[in-house]
């Protein structure tokens, strides 16, 4: 089997150092293995995605030194396939409709397990058999199920569905699919055969394993990195507008520099010689 690796960015603000090290990270995988990087742009979210951002972010990727082949994928553009997943969970049941708000959720569930994390839900809509109508849809968890992956980087990890996480969010009331959703259709239809992220998303990969089990699809392998920081050992923040490759850029940073102060954290090469 040929690697396809992927860089699945979300142009909700300008990269910031944090993206390109864990995607320079996903390139050095796949350029070990001989294999293919595909950019798959995640901008499902009309609101939080704009278009300032999109403009910029294929130069900013490759000021950086980052590479990809084929045409990129933009997933505004794919909605049918998701409706088309949407469908498949529905008929299977693995589905349902919940009118609870955001706040609701957050005060039955109490506080969540970690900064990263959402709440679980608390089951308020799940037995209800609503139609839909302004509703989001939720996968329905398993109660208790001790599910298990491999991560190429972690080794062995597991979690109990229903316990470490709950129903979650695979189409929203205003018409958007959900992450979850989008992710698991993409990487599969777009054979990624190693998905490399940060460790922030290793709760999602249970969520995803779900989703790929009820669609029947097969899941890829998952390297999740370490927390990416700064050289002063500071968690890089998402919003940090100082770390953007834009304002690094105009300051007449060198990537390359800028790749070997936190490329040992992650234990891969800065060079691409
Ligand atoms: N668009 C997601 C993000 O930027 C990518 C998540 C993933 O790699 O699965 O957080």
């Amino acid at each position: 089997m040929h690697y396809r690796g992927r860089f699945a960015p979300s142009p909700t603000g300008y990269l910031h150092l944090g993206h390109a090290m864990t995607f320079w990270a996903a390139q050095e995988r796949c350029r070990e293995r001989g294999g293919k990087m595909i950019l798959r742009i995640e901008d499902l979210d009309a609101d939080r995605c704009r278009p300032e951002f999109c403009d910029v972010l294929e130069e900013d990727l490759r000021w950086f030194g980052l590479r990809w082949d084929e045409e990129p994928f933009r997933q505004s553009e794919r909605r049918a396939v998701y409706r088309d997943a949407f469908e498949k969970l529905r008929a299977g049941k693995h589905i349902f409709a919940c009118t609870c708000s955001r706040r609701d959720v957050m005060s039955a569930a109490g506080a969540p397990h970690t900064e990263n994390d959402e709440p679980v839900y608390p089951g308020t809509c799940r037995e209800k058999n609503l139609d839909g109508t302004n509703a989001n849809w939720r996968f329905r968890v398993p109660e208790g199920e001790v599910m298990q992956f491999t991560d190429a980087n972690f080794g062995p990890r597991i979690a109990i569905s229903g316990k470490d996480f709950g129903d979650f969010l695979v189409w929203r009331k205003d018409d958007v699919p959900a992450y979850q959703l989008a992710v698991v259709v993409d990487d599969a239809a777009m054979e990624i055969t190693e998905v490399v992220r940060g460790p922030d998303l290793v709760v999602s990969t249970f969520r995803q394993l779900l989703v790929y089990r009820a669609l029947g699809l097969q899941p890829p392998a998952f390297y999740h990195t370490a927390l990416i920081r700064d050289e002063r050992g500071r968690r890089l923040a998402k919003r940090d507008a100082g770390m953007s490759l834009r304002t690094l850029r105009e300051a007449g940073a060198d990537p390359e520099r800028l790749r070997e102060q936190v490329a040992a954290s992650l234990r891969v090469k800065a060079s691409s010689r």
